[in-house]
């Protein structure tokens, strides 16, 4: 299996590996890109969902949709409805003013109850809204910890309504949030089975998320600082998704999502140690123009 490194905000991978595509963000307090964008060059990273947003640039109070769909003022609430989704859809086209992204990552409805027959009816005014415009990209989506997209039940379900509708959605693996909605973080038993039942879902994956979390907080560290220090359940994890992936001839997305360091480590360090980690389970990272 191999890795396309993106780079994530200015976290420098080890020299050797160059990302090309970079991720940019574009939540709901975004009103401009980055003017350095190129054509298939950046993967926008869409509103998530995590804190609170304030709504009020002039680009956002035009797609009342997406600014009423929050307790008011709060987190914004995703996938409320066909014209939730169809301002989503502009709202993204008028960030992107004219460029092609390679990538949109998306993420799940807030509320579990909400029904995923319901969330891909959506999704549909949304991707057809871009193919009509001739926007082609991947469009993946995140699995978030408490969202609708959680745990492996979740993906399994996704991909069945998705296996009969003529949709291209793929997923974006977040295994720290993947893990720690299973409980498989401390358990190797569970973390073992987890990534097991992972396999039956391994052909709808096309991006990985890795971090680490130091105590309480996430997107910091490496993988060791994940599992808190322990070597037997980073050994598993990291074998296991050898395991999970490497029969396969495709490739697929890198997404170091670290945020700060650990432990005396600095960021710099605890992307070359998961990256280390991931070329010893045998993954391959494109390097420069390979
Ligand atoms: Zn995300």
């Amino acid at each position: 299996m191999k890795l396309i490194p993106i780079k994530y905000h200015n976290l420098k991978y080890p020299v050797y590996i160059k990302p090309r595509i970079i991720e940019v963000a574009a939540h709901f307090d975004i009103n401009k890109l980055p003017s350095y964008l190129e054509n298939n060059n950046f993967s926008l990273h869409t509103e998530y969902s995590a804190k609170k947003r304030n709504f009020n640039n002039h680009v956002i109070q035009k797609y009342k949709s997406l600014v009423t769909a929050q307790p008011n003022p709060g987190k914004p609430k995703l996938w409320v409805s066909k014209n939730w989704a169809r301002e989503f859809a502009y709202f993204l086209i008028e960030l992107l003013d004219g460029k092609i992204p390679k990538i949109i990552e998306i993420h799940p409805p807030n509320s579990r109850s909400t029904n995923l027959n319901e969330f891909i009816e959506y999704f549909k005014v949304f991707e057809n809204i871009f193919l009509n415009k001739d926007i082609r990209c991947e469009i993946l989506i995140e699995n978030r910890n408490g969202f609708r997209i959680s745990g492996i039940d979740d993906f399994i379900e996704l991909f069945n309504i998705i296996d009969k509708e003529k949709i291209s959605l793929k997923l974006i693996v977040d295994f720290p949030q993947l893990l720690n909605y299973e409980k498989a973080k401390k358990d190797p038993k569970v973390l073992n089975e987890t990534m097991e039942k992972i396999k039956s879902v391994k052909h709808n994956i096309n991006a990985i998320h890795l971090w680490g979390q130091n105590g309480r907080n996430s997107h910091s560290g490496d993988m060791l600082d994940y599992f808190d220090q322990n070597i037997e359940l980073k050994n598993i994890f990291f074998s296991k998704l050898g395991e999970v992936f490497n029969d396969l001839e495709s490739e697929m997305y890198f997404i170091p999502e670290i945020n700060a360091g650990a432990n005396g480590k600095t960021r710099e360090q605890c992307l070359e140690n998961i990256v280390h980690d991931l070329e010893q389970t045998g993954f391959i990272f494109y390097t420069n123009n390979s």
